[in-house]
């Protein structure tokens, strides 16, 4: 079996949404970019998170045919593969169903970027797409469309939240925030009306953010 450590980083991050209760049942996926080469892991389709082990997740290459594994993966592996061709930027990926960015990817409201997490982590609003079902060439477009160039979140119209990142604990650090700055928003709007922060204040917060924290 090839790709041990990577392996265990998708299972572990897998496991994590779910523990987090990210996800419930068997929903969401999650997938990492292998390195220099045009391959795929990424959590089988349907499996009971606490049963998945380090040899369920697939091995994929970049024409969605099985390297290795006996079972099928994720329905939005042509979400996972089409975001690593068009995003070079991008190794690791991370679909959750979370409550509170559901909510608004049911209201179809974009979530606004309210808190200095939000800023510094994520650094932009999430937009919601246009709907289309799960695992569907539709959702494909539409997510591709919302997420632009830059873009490190994306709300699926009625169903979820895709976060991505340049590393694992960055696409979950994304869903993260993206969930809790959602959570903050409702309770915020029972209070009043919500200040957004201005783009020349997301700017100087992701500029600071990058001399935040200890020196490696
Ligand atoms: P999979 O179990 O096939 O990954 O599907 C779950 C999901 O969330 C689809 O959007
Ligand atoms: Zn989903």
């Amino acid at each position: 079996m090839q790709y041990l450590q990577q392996r265990q980083e998708v299972l572990q991050a897998a496991r994590e949404i779910y523990e987090a209760q990210l996800v419930s049942g068997t929903w969401g996926n999650v997938s990492v970019k292998v390195p220099d080469q045009s391959l795929l892991l990424i959590t089988p389709s349907g499996m009971d998170y606490d049963s998945m082990g380090i040899e369920d997740i697939a091995l994929l290459d970049w024409e969605q045919k099985l390297v290795e594994g006996q079972f099928k993966p994720s329905v939005e592996t042509p979400l996972h593969l089409e975001i690593y061709k068009k995003r070079p930027d991008i190794k690791a990926i991370v679909h959750v169903h979370s409550l509170y960015a559901t909510a608004f990817a049911v209201a179809r409201q974009n979530i606004p970027v309210i808190l200095e997490e939000t800023a510094q982590i994520i650094g932009h609003e999430i937009r919601v797409t246009s709907y289309a079902p799960c695992g569907s060439k539709q959702l494909v477009e539409n997510t591709m469309k919302a997420l632009g160039k830059d873009r490190k979140a994306v709300l699926l119209a009625n169903h979820g939240l895709i976060g991505m990142g340049a590393n694992m604990a960055e696409a979950l650090k994304v869903c993260y925030i993206a969930d809790k700055t959602a959570q903050i928003a409702i309770y915020a709007r029972t209070l009043g009306p919500l200040h957004s922060l201005r783009a020349d204040d997301i700017e100087h917060l992701q500029h600071n953010f990058k001399q935040y924290g200890q020196k490696k």
